[in-house]
């Protein structure tokens, strides 16, 4: 029989719909939050190098903005789908209410193989893309950041267009910028770094330490990299990591920063010497304590789930794992940090960003992170409580949590009109 698609909508719906039902959320409320409160579908034709015109298809999609603004990344990804973009905002919307900061969710994504492309065929894609989304962003409305593939010159190209078009300059438009012209100290490393604090977290909770612990990570993005390097430099030994073309194993353990360097010569972590070559499916079952997914959704279904040996999963991507393997993941009692709040630190950096350029008065990095460590843990620590006092996994609790608040937000502010 033929697999049936994954669709990244129908796995957000069915998370929202568990959790709903423990919860007993108010039947009108949880159809409200089933549904993106706007959805925007934008043609981006973009002059390539060679003279022709190629017409790539782009969306933002706005979740909710009950408790705020909507908050969420801009991704660039041949396998991007309105569907793929709506399950984002979703996340996004628990993601921002987990940690409580004052935003609603939101996405935006661009069907493009940004590889296959010349930085100026990006940054006109980016230009237009924004022009077409402009009217629904805004530094009171709609905050994007980077997410898959996108970086601080993407957010720069944003932000200049955005501004080119008001006529003054709007920095606080968007998060992850560089720091020249606005950017927070300490957001290209958030991600990883509030993923850390929540693996020590629940380290500690396991009454161990990460010392010697064997980790291995799906993924040598931003996140993927950063979370290697912070693991391994707390004592852990990295003995597996992957990007999209395959993975390196090595038992003994590998040194990140030696395995970015390959990256950065050859474009991927194959062939780092000293290593062997695995699939990025047997990354996720190899011998390691902590798997750190920082790829992309769907990695971890029912099958392999069964399969995975770590006993701490920190989910660095977001959507790694499906409703299926975390019914294996609680039988097995694996702990499995939800990505909701395991990569929550770059949306609470954003936040900062935001903060700092809302006020024209920035921090300096040990304040950044001092801020980050106290939302992380706070989040941390009520989920692992609301875990306890109603019996479930982390994710069920970090939902419970996120969702209660938008519905006592939905609720507050009433339905207009
Ligand atoms: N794209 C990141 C995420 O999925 C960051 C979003 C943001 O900083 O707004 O959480």
């Amino acid at each position: 029989m033929a697999k049936v698609k994954f669709n990244p909508w129908e796995m957000a719906l069915e998370q929202l719909d568990a959790v709903a039902g423990k919860m007993k959320l108010d039947p009108d409320i949880h159809a409200i939050l089933r549904k993106p409160r706007r959805a925007l579908i934008v043609s981006i034709p973009t002059k390539m190098d060679d003279g022709s015109v190629k017409v790539f298809e782009g969306y933002r999609v706005q979740h909710s903005s009950t408790r705020g603004p909507c908050k969420g990344g801009i991704r660039y990804h041949q396998d991007v789908t309105l569907d793929e973009v709506k399950a984002l905002a979703m996340w996004m919307t628990w993601k921002c209410s987990v940690v409580n900061i004052p935003y609603g969710g939101g996405k935006g994504g661009v069907v493009c193989n940004p590889k296959e492309m010349s930085q100026g065929e990006i940054e006109r894609m980016t230009r237009r893309f924004a022009s077409e989304i402009n009217v629904i962003i805004g530094p009171e409305k709609d905050i994007p950041a980077p997410d898959v593939n996108t970086n601080p010159q993407t957010m720069a190209w944003i932000m200049d267009t955005y501004s080119m078009n008001k006529g003054y300059c709007v920095p606080h438009v968007i998060t992850g910028k560089p720091l020249e012209i606005g950017g927070s100290l300490g957001r290209n490393v958030a991600t990883a770094q509030g993923c850390f604090y929540t693996i020590q977290a629940a380290v500690k909770k396991m009454r161990t330490t990460l010392k010697n612990k064997k980790v291995a990570v799906q993924g040598y993005g931003n996140a993927g990299f950063f979370a290697a390097k912070f693991l391994h430099d707390a004592g852990a030994k990295v003995v597996a990591v992957s990007d999209s073309k395959g993975g390196i194993y090595n038992a003994k353990g590998i040194n990140p920063e030696t395995a970015m360097e390959h990256k950065r010569k050859t474009t991927t972590v194959v062939g780092l010497k000293g290593t062997s070559k695995i699939t990025n499916e047997e990354l996720l079952e190899c011998n390691c304590d902590i798997l750190v997914p920082a790829a992309l959704e769907n990695v971890i279904q029912a099958d392999n789930a069964r399969r995975v040996k770590a006993k701490i999963i920190a989910e660095a991507a977001n959507g790694p794992t499906t409703p299926e393997a975390d019914a294996v993941f609680r039988a097995k009692k694996t702990i499995c940090i939800p990505d909701i709040l395991a990569n929550a630190g770059g949306v609470t950096v954003s936040y900062f960003e935001w903060v700092q350029g809302l006020q024209g008065f920035f921090w300096t990095e040990k304040e950044v992170f001092h801020h980050l460590k106290g939302i992380m843990g706070r989040a941390f620590e009520d989920t692992w409580d609301t875990a306890k006092r109603e019996k479930c996994d982390l994710r069920t609790a970090a939902y419970i949590l996120a969702v209660s608040r938008v519905a006592e937000a939905t609720k507050l502010r009433g339905i207009y009109p």
